[in-house]
């Protein structure tokens, strides 16, 4: 098959290598001139260039820049594709892009592998980045079978663990184990530097070890990607907060009311579900 990559950082580049290793020809567009030469020096792709013309005859394209530029990519991409191309993406958020996208191109299907790391660009490329790793794919109604089943082919050679469900379904999922951790954690920052007593917050500083180091590593991370969570997923993301804060003041009441046994049931509950989770 041959495969177009768009978008050569450490989501795409990390696909094409994998897919360019198991045989695929796999050709790469990427919004810089120096990417592309280094993508093809470096064996992540056959060919690259900035030019769509090289997605001629291509059967399945991967979109993967950054979750603003997709249905523009989409848009810009359409006058090169076939008819039965196959177009994903592999965007964090994926309603306020699969039902546009599937509106511009009938084969477009969403996509989103779960691994990552903190790094960016073509020089964070991994080799099997996405072994065991979830990887989601959204099909709708409208997308042919035929495409969703060739779709799930291809990704089977990254070694992923593919789940289908529908867009809403992974945004509200993603919204409870990935963009509210975020915000709870960058709120016990916020919460934690507001205190008055200046003694007391130097104090804290010193005392912080891994407790603090593992609540609030999401919220301390990257702030961009924090408010495009918040920005793209706005509506599951909301809904996350509320029962967040009904919990929080649950949890508010027992101590104020010194309820140690249901504050104990609390805990013991959540003790043994966490698991469940990891
Ligand atoms: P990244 O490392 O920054 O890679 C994106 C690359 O896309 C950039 O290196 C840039 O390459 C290129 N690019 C930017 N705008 C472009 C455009 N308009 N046309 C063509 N190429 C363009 O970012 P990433 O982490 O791989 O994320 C990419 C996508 O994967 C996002 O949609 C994100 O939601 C999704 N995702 C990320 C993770 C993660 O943990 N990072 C996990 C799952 C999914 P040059 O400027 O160098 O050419």
């Amino acid at each position: 098959m041959k495969i177009g990559i768009i978008g050569l950082g450490l989501i795409g580049g990390s696909i094409a290598l994998d897919l360019k290793e198991q045989g695929q020809e796999v050709v790469g567009i990427s919004r810089r001139q120096e990417t592309c030469e280094i993508a093809v020096k470096q064996n992540v792709v056959d060919k690259a260039s900035r030019d769509f013309s090289i997605l001629k005859n291509t059967d399945m394209v991967f979109i993967c820049t950054p979750i603003e530029s997709i249905i523009p990519t989409l848009k810009n991409i359409i006058p090169f594709l076939n008819s039965e191309t196959i177009v994903t993406d592999v965007g964090s958020v994926k309603s306020s892009i699969v039902y546009d996208c599937s509106k511009l191109w009938h084969n477009f299907i969403g996509g989103h592998p779960m691994a990552g790391t903190a790094q960016q660009g073509i020089e964070a490329v991994q080799r099997n980045l996405f072994v065991n790793a979830p990887y989601v794919l959204t099909p709708i109604d409208s997308n042919p079978p035929q495409a969703i089943d060739k779709l799930e082919h291809i990704v089977q050679f990254l070694h992923s663990r593919i789940y289908k469900c529908t867009p809403e379904a992974h945004d509200q999922a993603v919204a409870w184990i990935s963009h509210l951790p975020v915000m709870i954690s960058t709120a016990l920052i916020s919460a934690c530097i507001s205190e008055d007593n200046q003694e007391v917050l130097e104090l804290a500083k010193h005392l912080a070890s891994s407790g603090f180091r593992d609540t609030s590593r999401v919220g301390g991370g990257n702030p961009e990607l924090g408010v495009m969570m918040a920005k793209y997923n706005r509506k599951q993301l909301l809904n996350s907060l509320d029962k967040y804060s009904q919990q929080l003041e649950l949890i508010r009441e027992q101590i104020e009311q010194e309820n140690w046994h249901n504050l104990g049931l609390i805990l013991t509950k959540n003790k043994q579900v966490r698991p469940d989770f990891l």
